[in-house]
């Protein structure tokens, strides 16, 4: 028995001829929210597939109706790992996780388990491809935009909530200007309204949205197709396309505003006298446990109603 068969939140598959390793966040009922026992997981599973040289495909999808919410912020499972006791996860005793007040911790830890785990997916070994449905919210996007290819159904939603909601300049692993454009990821940034499958296809971030209902069949198939290729062209297309994306500024300008986002964090963390990470609404922001729902960006209104 290996690791992958006991996985608790993370699925891992291969196709019968081994081409294509699929990997399956499986917290549907916590839509699929990022804890930290899912991300070492998906880890481990990308590991797995990176080892195996008969996998030439890695498919990312996700149980249930959402492909991901976002970090998962106080669930029992996130709680319990959180906290001091036989539950808890043990890399929040490492890492970073073990270190006294200061903002170092928090800095080590979203490194860690945020930030270079995301850039090691983009850069992983393999061709990968995001199969989404549903919401595809803040560290949703991370995972997503870790992949080389995304595939949706009509059900997908991309957003970036964490500015709205939590008085943050965006989730960790900040590719929104490469994503979205410059302008656009601004916008979508300062009003946390949604685009949908068929507008990310438009702009290019997207490249099919199937049928709904018909997203995991299709999403095989196509996997199938890419698989095709030898490994041998396929990874030099990736690294063609990445190594110009990183000669245009991709790693440095992800690195830089890594570090914005910790010093937001730390700024949270003074103006609350240590209480918390995230605006409150004592500091003048929103609470995000009773934000509204998010909305489409509709260019023909100021916010669309729900
Ligand atoms: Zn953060």
């Amino acid at each position: 028995m290996s690791a992958v068969d006991e996985f608790r939140f993370v699925r891992y598959e291969t196709s019968p001829n081994g081409r294509v390793a699929t990997i399956s966040l499986n917290r549907p009922k916590q839509r699929n929210a990022q804890s930290r026992g899912l991300l070492v997981e998906l880890g481990l599973a990308f590991e797995e597939a990176q080892r195996d040289d008969a996998v030439r495909v890695v498919v990312l999808r996700a149980e249930g109706e959402t492909f991901s919410s976002g970090h998962d912020l106080g669930s029992s499972d996130d709680r319990a790992e959180r906290a001091d006791g036989p539950q808890q996860h043990e890399t929040y005793r490492s890492h970073g996780g073990s270190l006294g007040p200061g903002v170092e911790k928090l800095l080590m830890q979203e490194w860690h388990f945020f930030f270079s785990n995301t850039l090691a997916w983009r850069n992983l070994r393999k061709i990968t491809i995001a199969s989404c449905q549903g919401q595809v919210f803040s560290a949703g996007l991370m995972l997503a935009w870790a992949c080389d290819l995304i595939v949706t159904d009509e059900t997908a939603v991309f957003a970036d909530v964490v500015a709205t909601r939590l008085g943050m300049c965006g989730v960790e692993y900040f590719a929104h200007p490469w994503e979205f454009g410059v302008r656009r990821a601004k916008e979508l940034l300062l009003t946390g309204d949604s685009v949908s499958a068929e507008e990310a296809y438009r702009f290019g971030m997207v490249s099919r949205v199937f049928p709904t209902g018909t997203l995991q069949e299709r999403t095989e198939e196509y996997a199938q197709r890419i698989a095709e290729i030898p490994s041998a062209g396929s990874l030099m297309i990736k690294e063609a396309v990445n190594q110009t994306q990183d000669n245009q500024g991709f790693y440095n300008s992800l690195k830089a505003a890594f570090s914005l986002h910790e010093l937001n964090h730390a700024h949270w963390a003074v103006a609350s006298g240590g209480t918390s990470l995230a605006q409150t609404e004592e500091l003048g922001g929103g609470d995000w446990r009773t934000a509204g729902p998010v909305v489409p960006a509709r260019k023909d209104s100021v916010k669309a109603t729900p």
